[in-house]
């Protein structure tokens, strides 16, 4: 048994600082380990720079239940603070911990004054996840609970509740997509494939950075320097989780997608690709995976050749399969294409290309904002995507390399923090991320972004790539009977929360402006895929694209309101 609350506060009184971490060390001795089953990524709170799993178990479900905390930490003194809130919440019911006043204890213990930021925000990520746990527990919405929902995978022998995916609550949110237009209507917005909208614990947490710790980062280890490295830091940890690779060093704060590939193209393409070397890619890329290499090949008189697409947009892996009897250096593909919506099988492609001895470049722009990536398991050797499409700032963007093509990649920006050392004479690099990552970092933005990413992870992506899919069966039942309009890309079964179609006779800019009229917001023209509406003859398409707030009642107006312009269009 842990000591108790009433023992903690007698203890605490007329501690300092100092010795108040040792007996904050002390009391972590006292906690009992976690069970294996607990250690999961679902059961990881965040927010904290240690890692903190954090659960609880209970007996029932309704708001009398009584609920155990149960977690464990790989820092000492979290372990102390995580014995304090057990001691704090210890015999309480769901509904008795979420009307507890924990930050009265906290207060009383002096606890915000004497632990560091970055763990008073770790604190505060046990304290709500607590929460969730209990208003779950409870059976309370996250919403009453004034808590983000997150997934908790349930672990044998904790008894645990999952929060089903509701896009309405999403929606609620995203400050823009409940802000009225001037008409009083409220936007339907579909083209988060463009750029996705953000939601409000991004923008406050940008604002947080400005408004109370802002400062460079990397440069002064004043208290202010020391916090927005954490966050700073954090912000890669979370990016690094994210897409499954084994450390944050791997991952390269950018301004994009567009100037990550750039940069690889560049760094290593230019290294790498020699005279005669073949650079593999597909008609269907967004001109940022197709212009850089385009380039690199005029560059090097290297040849860039296209992987043939089946009749309804995949990638003919037959045909690709030829072409790598060629030996090309670099395969650069998307994970989804953002005019067909098509989602490429990467490991299978990474595979094929490995054993043919190619670089594998992803373009995951598309791909990573709506379904899971582990760059490991899928073992690619660069994968790029931008900050703005999956819920972030715009200006932030990730490189993610395999530790041994970072190594091989030279930095095409030089000056300040990529360094190693500077001499009249020469200079040498430091290593990554830092080695590209020169000048000052999009520290804001990059930090927002970790908050983005974190809030992704929260709602889960595989629930979101299975909730867009429910939104693009609909579109493509509601489209399948509108005279003369053509959808292009695969069938559902290959297809991410992409549609773009044209009508016979109907301009899209005509299109889209008869839909904004209805408040409903399409993307037309050529989507940054030149050669591939080239290549289906096409001048523009109108596409529609989905995130998480999207609903099944905006595709309901969607498709009534394009059945309207269609008709008023025709004539
Ligand atoms: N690649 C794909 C597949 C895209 O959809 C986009 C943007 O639409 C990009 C690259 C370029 O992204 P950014 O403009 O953020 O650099």
């Amino acid at each position: 048994m842990t000591s108790t609350l009433e023992e903690i506060y007698e203890e605490f009184e007329d501690l300092d600082r100092q010795d108040q971490s040792l007996f904050l060390l002390e009391l972590g001795d006292e906690l009992a380990d976690l069970p294996d089953s607990a250690r999961t990524d679902e059961n990881l709170v965040h927010g904290c720079q240690s890692q903190v799993w954090l659960t609880v178990s209970c007996d029932g479900e309704g708001p009398d239940s009584y609920l155990e905390i149960i977690a464990d930490s790989d820092s000492s003194i979290v372990r102390g603070l995580i014995v304090i809130l057990q001691s704090a919440y210890r015999g309480m019911s769901a509904r008795d911990i979420l009307n507890f006043d924990v930050q009265a204890v906290f207060q009383r213990l002096h606890l915000q004054q004497h632990i560091s930021p970055q763990r008073r925000n770790g604190l505060r990520g046990m304290v709500e996840r607590i929460l969730l746990l209990a208003a779950r527990v409870a059976g309370q919405g996250a919403e009453d609970s004034k808590v983000e929902t997150v997934a908790v995978k349930s672990t044998p022998q904790l008894h645990q509740t999952a929060v089903p995916f509701d896009a309405g609550l999403i929606r609620k949110q995203f400050p823009v997509l409940n802000h009225p237009l001037e008409d009083g209507s409220l936007p339907v917005y579909l083209d988060s494939g463009a750029s996705a909208q953000k939601p409000q614990a991004v923008i406050d947490k940008q604002r947080e950075v400005e408004e109370r710790y802002f400062s460079n980062a990397h440069r002064g280890t004043y208290q202010l320097g020391v916090r927005i490295d954490e966050e700073l830091e954090g912000a890669r940890a979370s990016a690094a989780t994210f897409i499954g690779s084994a450390t944050p060093d791997q991952v390269i704060f950018t301004p994009g997608t567009t100037a990550g590939l750039n940069y690889i193209a560049a760094g290593w393409g230019r290294r790498h690709v020699q005279a005669g070397d073949q650079i593999l890619t597909t008609i269907s890329e967004h001109h940022a995976n197709f212009v850089p290499w385009q380039q690199l090949a005029r560059e090097r008189q290297a040849k860039l050749e296209l992987i043939p697409l089946t009749e309804d947009g995949r990638i003919d892996i037959a045909g690709f399969q030829k072409l790598l009897e060629q030996k090309p250096r670099v395969v650069a593909v998307s994970g989804m294409s953002n005019m067909l919506g098509t989602i490429n099988p990467v490991r299978e492609i990474v595979r094929l290309a490995h054993d043919a001895g190619a670089c594998v470049v992803v373009d995951g722009a598309q791909s990573v904002p709506h379904m899971p990536v582990d760059v490991v398991s899928d073992d690619v050797d660069f994968l790029v995507f931008s900050g703005h499409k999956v819920y972030g700032p715009t200006g932030v963007g990730v490189l993610y390399g395999r530790a041994d093509r970072l190594e091989e990649m030279d930095p095409i920006i030089f000056g300040g923090h990529m360094i190693d050392q500077v001499e009249a004479s020469g200079s040498t690099w430091a290593k990554a991320p830092a080695k590209f990552e020169a000048g000052t970092a999009p520290i804001v933005q990059a930090i927002g972004l970790g908050e983005a990413i974190r809030w992704t992870m929260d709602v889960g992506l595989a629930a979101i790539h299975a909730h867009e899919r429910v939104l693009v069966r609909q579109v493509l039942e509601g489209l399948s009977d509108v005279p003369g309009l053509t959808v292009y890309g695969p069938g559902l079964e290959y297809r991410g929360g992409i549609v773009s179609f044209s009508v016979d006779g109907v301009h899209p800019e005509d299109l889209a402006a008869l839909l904004d009229e209805r408040s409903i917001f399409t993307r037309h023209g050529h989507h940054c895929t030149m050669p591939l509406h080239t290549y289906l003859k096409l001048s523009g398409t109108t596409r529609v694209s989905f995130a998480a707030y999207n609903t099944e009642a905006d595709v309901t107006a969607f498709l009534s309101a394009l059945r309207r312009a269609v008709s008023v269009l025709r004539h």
